[in-house]
């Protein structure tokens, strides 16, 4: 049974060490928890769930791991809060690959209902307040509502868009809008003009080239700033997750030999459908640490920390 609930938090604002990845320096979660309840989801295996196994227990949820998709706490003080924090704030750390940028969400997703909808919404209006640099990420077309504001240059929205199958989303994000209403949501943010990125990520391993050159066939006509990109890791309880739910496939990458040896053939695969659309320019791979002696060290660094190919608009000073 789903657990379903409120938390306050003391600082919404974090640090982030994501600008490895070209997203951000800061980061906002509106929750603990995620509707969605991707099988695949690396979250569970972070401190956000691990090192809070026990109140989360405290609160309800019987196996914070397996029971990933079955609890949400929303974070409602978040635009409060982050206010006064903004009005004192003095500095603004921005590195050269995270840009300044404040991410919603890393470990949740801030349009997965309603409720945390409406915390992202009132978020993302302090931040503009205060002249900051944002990205959403999300599988929920919910944003769409928001266009009001996040049609903005300060503003990228992305969707997670791993693969096009609605049948497929069933079985590996169970509670997520399908795949098909996310590239209608992403048609109407491109007509209104919002910026638009894609997280073309985790792909499953049984996505050949044929899928991958469909698949930016269809992003082409968005018109992406930039496709984030790495396929499905198994680690921590997230193999033992995608097995409980009959993905038999998971088996070929449960070893860090078979899971290197897919990520770089995809990658391959990946590479080529960019280059036969024209979208070559617009990659930005995700490249693993763990992956370090299965690809070449320099194709490796040349992503490592490489800064998206994003621009955004001069911060002004914070008074
Ligand atoms: S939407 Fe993101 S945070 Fe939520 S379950 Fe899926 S991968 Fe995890």
């Amino acid at each position: 049974m789903a657990v379903q609930g409120k938390e306050s938090i003391i600082d919404p604002l974090c640090r982030s060490n994501l600008s490895k990845k070209g997203l951000c320096d800061y980061v906002i979660n509106v929750a603990t928890g995620c509707i969605h309840g991707c099988k695949f989801c690396y979250v569970t295996s972070t401190p956000t769930i691990r090192m809070r196994e026990k109140v989360l227990r405290d609160r309800g949820v019987a196996d914070p791991q397996m029971d990933w998709g079955q609890y949400l706490f929303v974070r409602e003080g978040i635009p409060e809060i982050l206010d006064q924090k903004l009005s004192r704030k003095r500095s603004w750390d921005e590195t050269a690959a995270g840009k300044g940028v404040v991410l919603l969400c890393s470990t949740t997703d801030p349009y997965q209902n309603r409720q945390c909808a409406q915390v992202t919404r009132e978020a993302v209006k302090v931040l503009l307040k205060y002249d900051k640099r944002v990205r959403i990420l999300t599988r929920s077309p919910l944003w769409v509502n928001d266009l009001d504001i996040l049609v903005h240059p300060n503003v990228t929205v992305g969707m997670s868009l791993p693969h096009l199958s609605d049948e497929l989303s069933r079985q590996i994000e169970p509670g997520a809008p399908f795949p098909s209403d996310r590239l209608k949501a992403l048609t109407r943010g491109q007509r209104a003009g919002c910026r638009l990125f894609i997280a073309m990520a985790p792909t499953p391993p049984m996505m050949e080239s044929s899928d991958f050159n469909d698949h930016l066939e269809q992003l082409a006509l968005l018109n992406p700033e930039i496709i984030f990109w790495e396929p499905i890791n198994a680690r921590g309880t997230n193999g033992k997750r995608m097995l409980a739910a009959g993905l038999e496939w998971a088996k070929s990458v449960m070893t860090q030999k078979s899971w290197a040896s897919r990520f770089v053939e995809q990658w391959d695969m990946l590479e080529a459908a960019a280059d036969a659309t024209q979208l070559r320019d617009r990659l930005h791979i995700w490249p693993d640490p763990e992956l370090k002696g299965y690809v070449e060290q320099s194709r490796f660094d040349y992503w490592w920390n490489r800064p998206t190919v994003e621009t955004w608009p001069v911060l002004q000073k914070t008074a």
